[in-house]
Parts: structure tokens; sequence; C-alpha cells
């Protein structure tokens, strides 16, 4: 069993770093929270004054920080984690950040001579309690075969994407898809509705044809074809109209440097940051469905 360091406990950090103590791991855990830290002290976990002290003398640092900004600091900032791990530490950056960040801060790591990955997660809260993520994990092939058995105690998929930000690359090309056909599926219920068209028939009709995709048929934005889905109450996320945004804007960013052409996911973008404007950053990504249906 490894000693880890774990550094941000929020609502995903606490659960994978509970998660990592009930495989029997030793962990250490920081946050700038006091909750966050006694609740993972709850848990199993043993609770440091810094992040220094984290992550001194682990095998294994985890990160699981809101932004990149975040990411950039606490390693390569003054006195910052790749200052203060011991030499063979490896290091995994669970958070999801801009592909750049993540690229500039695993060159860093590996001029110290670290071993980096980045593996950010789909799968929501309910997935990091359930220790069912999935993992989408960037980074040289030795760096990545050290991290799988710790990730396989918090997660189910565990998927090497190649090379260092590939991980982060993966995720914001999957939620650009994600965000792009929840707004479809929603326009199409939204016209249903104007046409007649009872909303059981669209789903029966399209999940069976083309229009098939999983903003449909697992998560679909109108209450009754899918009983689990947040339509079903009232739009409780779920994963928020907010963590959508931010991964369209992240998506954007990467466009932008990458110089691909997104237009969809672009549009996109502006619809999310409009939902979000009129208040609605809490509620479930789906419930954009009601702000299309209110400007019909
Ligand atoms: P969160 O805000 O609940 O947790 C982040 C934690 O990091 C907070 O407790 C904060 O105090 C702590 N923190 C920030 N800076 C710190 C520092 N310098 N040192 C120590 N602690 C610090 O956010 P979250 O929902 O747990 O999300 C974390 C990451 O996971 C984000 O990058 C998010 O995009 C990603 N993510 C979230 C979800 C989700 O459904 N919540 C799903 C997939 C991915």
């Amino acid at each position: 069993m490894a000693t880890i360091g774990f550094i941000g406990l929020g609502n995903m950090g606490g659960p994978m770093a509970a998660n990592l103590v009930k495989a029997g791991h030793q962990v250490k855990g920081f946050d700038l929270m006091d909750a966050a830290k006694s609740k993972f002290v709850e848990t199993g976990g043993t609770a440091t004054g810094t992040a220094a002290e984290a992550s001194a003398e682990v095998d294994v640092l985890v990160t699981m920080l809101p932004a990149g900004r975040h990411v950039r600091e606490l390693y390569t900032g003054a006195g910052g984690l790749l200052e203060t791990v011991a030499p063979k530490t490896l290091l995994i950056d669970c958070s999801t950040i801009d592909v750049a960040t993540a690229r500039e801060v695993a060159a860093a790591a590996a001029g110290q001579g670290l071993d980096m990955v980045d593996a950010p997660v789909s799968g929501g809260v309910g997935g990091a309690e359930a220790g069912t993520l999935t993992f989408m994990v960037g980074g040289e092939d030795q760096a990545f075969e050290r991290a799988r058995p710790i990730l396989e105690a918090m997660g189910k998929t565990i998927v090497h994407a190649g090379g260092a930000g590939n991980g982060q690359a993966a995720k914001i090309c999957n939620n650009m898809v994600l965000g792009i056909s929840m707004i479809a599926v929603c326009e199409a219920f939204a016209l249903a509705e104007k046409l007649g068209l009872d909303h059981q028939k669209l789903f029966d009709i399209s999940s069976k044809a083309s229009g098939q995709c999983w903003s449909l048929t697992t998560y679909c934005p109108v209450p009754g074809p899918v009983p689990t889905s947040p339509a079903n109450r009232d739009y409780k996320a779920g994963f928020t109209a907010a963590m959508m945004l931010k991964d369209l804007r992240l998506a954007q960013e990467a466009s932008r440097e990458a110089g691909a052409a997104t237009p969809l996911g672009k549009h996109a973008e502006s619809l999310y940051a409009e939902f979000e404007e009129g208040g609605q950053g809490a509620t479930d990504f789906s419930g954009i469905i009601k702000m299309l249906r209110a400007q019909g």
C-alpha cells in the first residue's frame, strides 16, 4: 500500500481521497477549507496544516483543484510542490484544467525528473463517491503504469489518452460533444412541443433512429422517458450548467490556441453563458431546455 498526499478535498476530491483510504492506502489530505479537512478526517484520513506537509515523504501526490491557475501556482509557484516533494514522488493532477497549463506543469515536473500525469475525470460526485469515475490520462507510459493502480481505487475506467495534456484534451473534446448534443436534443423536444408531437413518441422514435445519443437516451431533458434523468427532479444537478460552461470555455480556449474550427462549440458556450447569466448556473445543464422554450 502507498503513502499518498491529496490536495483539494472538495466535492470531488473528498470522496476520491476517502476511497483511497478505503483501499488501504495511508492518505494525508490538505484543503484551504477546514470543513473539507474535517470531513476527510471522519472518513479515516489524516489532515495536515499545509500543502507542503501533505506532499512531503509520499509515494504519490494527487491534486483535485478548481482551475488551471490553482494548479500552476501550487506546483510551480515560489516554494511550490515541485520544489518540496521527494525525488521519486508520482504526481497525479485530476483537476479539469486547460491543456496548455497541464502541459506546462508536466514539462516543469519532467525538468525535475518527476513522473506526472494529468488525469481529469468524468462521472461527477456520484461517481467519485461510488468509486466508478472514468479517468482520461495524459503522460508517459511509465507514469501511466505507476498511476493506474492508484486510479483504480477511485474509478472503474482508466484510459491512457497519450502524452502530457492529452487527458485534458480528451475531456474537453468529449464535453464539447455533450454540450452541443444536449442543446440539439433540447431544441428537438422544444420544437416537438410546438408541433404537437408527444415527448414519449419522439423519444421512442429518435432513440431507435439516427438522432440517438447519450443526451437523449441516458440524460433525457424532459421528464418521463428516462426516469433517472434530472428533468424528473426539476433539473437538480447532476452536472451543473456552470461546470458545462467551464468545460466549453476550456474547449474554446484550446480551439483558439490550436487553430481548430469549432463553431457549434462556440455557440454552445454562448448559450450556456446566457443560461448562467440568467441565474441558472447551479441548475443541471439539461435545464437549458427551459431557456430555449422561453425564447420560442
Ligand atoms: P470544489 O470547489 O468542491 O473543490 C475544490 C477544492 O479545492 C476546494 O475545497 C478548495 O478549497 C480547494 N483548493 C483550492 N485551491 C487550493 C489550494 N491551493 N490548496 C488546497 N486546496 C485548495 O470543486 P469540485 O467539484 O471538487 O471540482 C474539482 C475539479 O474537478 C474541478 O477542476 C472540476 O472542474 C472537476 N470536475 C468536477 C466535477 C463535478 O461534478 N463536481 C465533475 C468532473 C470534474
